[in-house]
């Protein structure tokens, strides 16, 4: 079982889970311009490089808040792209806590309304 909407990989292809299925068609688009926007970043293969030198053992605290702006970078691009509506209303019927990795939902809605 698949239990995620979606994400990308280090080679630059974007898998979806079991629950994208259930996403409208406008909050499908959103969340693969999400993820495109991580691919276009690198955020993955930086991700794995902060892993692979350990960086996020001995400074566990700047990884958290690269990945953030990763996140939030990704979500500006799905703005860019004229999707934001489609990416609001995923956020708003799968709303997510703030992790150390990840922002909140509120976090990105402001971003998105900013
Ligand atoms: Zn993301």
């Amino acid at each position: 079982m698949k239990r995620y909407v979606a994400r990308c990989t280090p080679w630059g292809t974007i898998q979806t889970g079991d629950f994208f299925r259930s996403l409208t068609a406008t909050e499908k688009a959103a969340v693969m311009a999400h993820e495109t926007g991580h691919i276009r970043n690198y955020d993955t293969l930086r991700r794995l490089w902060w892993f692979l030198t350990l960086r996020v053992f001995w400074d566990f605290e700047w990884v958290c808040a690269r990945c953030r702006e990763q996140e939030l970078a990704a979500d500006a691009y799905v703005k860019e792209q004229g999707l934001a509506h489609g990416m609001r209303s995923f956020l708003c019927r799968h709303p997510q806590p703030r992790s150390a990795f990840h922002p909140g939902t509120k976090e990105r809605l402001e971003a998105l309304n900013g």
